[in-house]
């Protein structure tokens, strides 16, 4: 079964520094500075999409990786 991973739309992220995707992460895979789009580590995340529901502009979405 393909492993599937959150990825973000850099174009929808409005780069707040409240964003509460970095928040919600139970395993910590999305990384990133204050005022740049996050970043989803794809070694850590376990694709559970928890993140997804949590963003305001629809930035996340989770992907099948091989
Ligand atoms: S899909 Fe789950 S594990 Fe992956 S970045 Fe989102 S909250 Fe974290």
């Amino acid at each position: 079964m393909a492993k599937k991973v959150a990825v973000i739309n850099e174009a929808r992220c409005d780069r707040s520094p409240f964003c509460p995707v970095k928040r919600v992460c139970p395993v910590h895979a999305v990384k990133g500075s204050m005022f740049a789009a996050p970043t989803i580590d794809e070694s850590l995340c376990i694709g559970c999409g928890k993140c997804i529901n949590y963003c305001p502009h629809g930035a996340v979405k989770l992907i099948s990786v091989k």
